[in-house]
């Protein structure tokens, strides 16, 4: 069956359309509070949009660990 696109954990990269091997890359850019720009990409096309001085930002990537979400109750928390 092909109808269910899969999203699980691949990346496609938005800006080239390649498949993301390795760390995707989250590309935004805002002016004045307006979202202009919001991709996932590659991490070739996270280099381009660091020379153009965009924000840029690592995603990661979700591994097939979630048991590690239950023992971080301590010494991980939202810093004031
Ligand atoms: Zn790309």
């Amino acid at each position: 069956m092909f109808l269910a696109p899969k999203k699980n954990m691949d990346h496609i990269c938005e800006h080239c359309g390649e498949l993301i091997v390795g760390n995707a890359y989250r590309v935004t850019s805002e002016d004045k509070g307006i979202t202009l720009l919001d991709m996932v990409v590659c991490s070739l096309c996270f280099m381009e949009a660091k020379r153009l001085r965009l924000h840029t930002e690592e995603i990661n990537l979700r591994s097939k660990q979630a048991s590690a979400r239950n023992r971080g109750s301590h010494g991980f928390r939202l810093g004031i």
